[in-house]
């Protein structure tokens, strides 16, 4: 039976994350009492707190904490502060990390937290206070076993510490393994802040490969310049790559002859965007997703590439760092176009895979150096690219559905084989 893909609202996230399972369990023939346990998240908890401001007002913010699946292993996924942040974004959100784990096949489940507010009209103190009774307030659902933040969207390390300091207060003892991505003097893995943007690199050259294409002087154009893009931009330009272009919320920059990511980011410390840097020409979003390059990197948020605009898509290769970047309807209008996405789950899931090093490393009490944390996260990469290439091939799909046969059938097997309690 065709998929009626009107029945989907895909200005909302959440629609799109159901829509995206549709396709799949179709091909994978999943039933529907399997569909309907992979659509609905297994547990909510939203949390209404207090904060003390710097001016001594209170004001009120609402949280979430979803676990969508546990069937895998604990609950994982980051803690993103926006005031986009609601039930819906954060439930796909939570989806897309149980069928990302599942793609590159660690042991975790998926989840996500969030808290609506903007971190840009907040002093350091007000997100620390934040942080800590956020934390306080899903304390009983996290933990090691159970299920393990980390950054997203306007967190970090310096949050995950508060978040960390928080938990081992409240258990009397410390318990490093409760987060990921924090600070390595405290039990973070090197190599960590890095990671997503590391794992997109490793994923673009196996791509390059699959279409016979090279990535020295390749040009490359990053929507967002956060941890994913601005990371993204230094390490495809130390392998030879020319980033033309990049943005942020406020805008962007390109440069024909190539931009210097490592100076860009000291632009946007200094002056909060990369707009405006001396060397390039300002430009917009919409112009940055059409430029003509070989590379697109949205590096941002959920639906930017949308019906409106995929036929104004000139690169040859899209690689998804950021989560729910490209709607189904601009899917079918790229692939009509001959371009090649490496999807989100896939694209995006070194930093999951590193923090999975960081807990397993906390669990051991052991630390890896670089160099092994960089070899078990290429080993990773290019195994689950390949083994999304071959669905491709033996089901005669794009990349994206052939990734969420991949983790929504592993989901499946995993649901079959525990069974049903009681
Ligand atoms: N926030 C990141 C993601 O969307 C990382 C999650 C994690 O490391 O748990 O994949």
């Amino acid at each position: 039976m065709a998929i009626d893909k009107t029945k989907y609202d895909e200005t909302k996230p959440h629609q799109v994350a159901l829509l995206q399972l549709e396709i799949a369990a179709e091909r994978l023939g999943l039933d529907e009492g399997m569909k309907l346990k992979l659509q609905n998240p297994k547990r909510i908890l939203i949390v209404n707190f207090p904060v003390k401001m710097d001016n001594g007002e209170l004001r009120n913010f609402t949280g979430y904490r979803i676990q969508h699946s546990l069937t895998r292993g604990p609950g994982k996924g980051g803690i993103r502060y926006h005031p986009s942040v609601d039930l819906e974004e954060v439930k796909a959100l939570a989806a897309w990390m149980t069928w990302k784990a599942a793609v590159v096949n660690i042991p975790y489940g998926g989840a996500k937290g969030g808290v609506q507010c903007n971190p840009k009209e907040m002093s350091k103190g007000e997100l620390e206070r934040l942080t800590r009774r956020y934390t306080w307030e899903i304390a009983p659902l996290i933990g090691p076993e159970k299920d393990i933040p980390a950054p997203d969207v306007y967190t970090n390390a310096e949050t995950m510490a508060w978040i960390m300091d928080t938990y081992s207060t409240l258990q009397g003892y410390s318990v490093p393994g409760v987060v990921t991505g924090k600070p390595v003097a405290i039990g973070g893995s090197l190599g960590r802040n890095e990671a997503t943007a590391q794992g997109c690199v490793y994923a673009i050259e196996e791509a390059l490969k699959h279409l016979g294409m090279d990535l020295e002087k390749a040009t490359v154009a990053i929507q967002g310049y956060g941890n994913a893009g601005s990371n993204a931009a230094q390490i495809i330009h130390k392998v030879g790559a020319i980033v033309i272009a990049v943005s942020d919320s406020k805008g962007g920059i390109y440069n024909a002859d190539g931009l210097d990511p490592a100076r860009v980011q000291k632009h946007k410390e200094k002056t909060d965007s990369v707009v405006n840097y001396g060397e390039g020409d300002n430009i917009t979003n919409e112009e940055l997703l059409a430029m003509d390059c070989d590379i697109l990197i949205p590096a941002a948020m959920e639906n930017q590439i949308t019906k409106e605009n995929a036929h104004e898509v000139k690169a040859k290769l899209i690689a998804e760092a950021a989560n729910g970047p490209t709607t189904p309807s601009a899917d079918d209008i790229l692939y009509d176009k001959g371009i090649f996405i490496i999807p989100d789950i896939l694209c995006n899931a070194g930093g999951v895979t590193v923090s999975y090093f960081e807990w397993v490393q906390n669990i051991q009490s052991l630390f890896w150096t670089l160099e092994e944390v960089n070899n078990q996260l290429a080993k990773i990469m290019k195994r689950s690219f390949w083994d999304v290439a071959a669905i491709t091939k033996k089901e005669k799909v794009h990349m994206r559905t052939a990734a969420w046969m991949l983790g929504v059938g592993r989901v499946a097997e995993a649901t079959r084989l525990r069974g049903i309690y009681p």
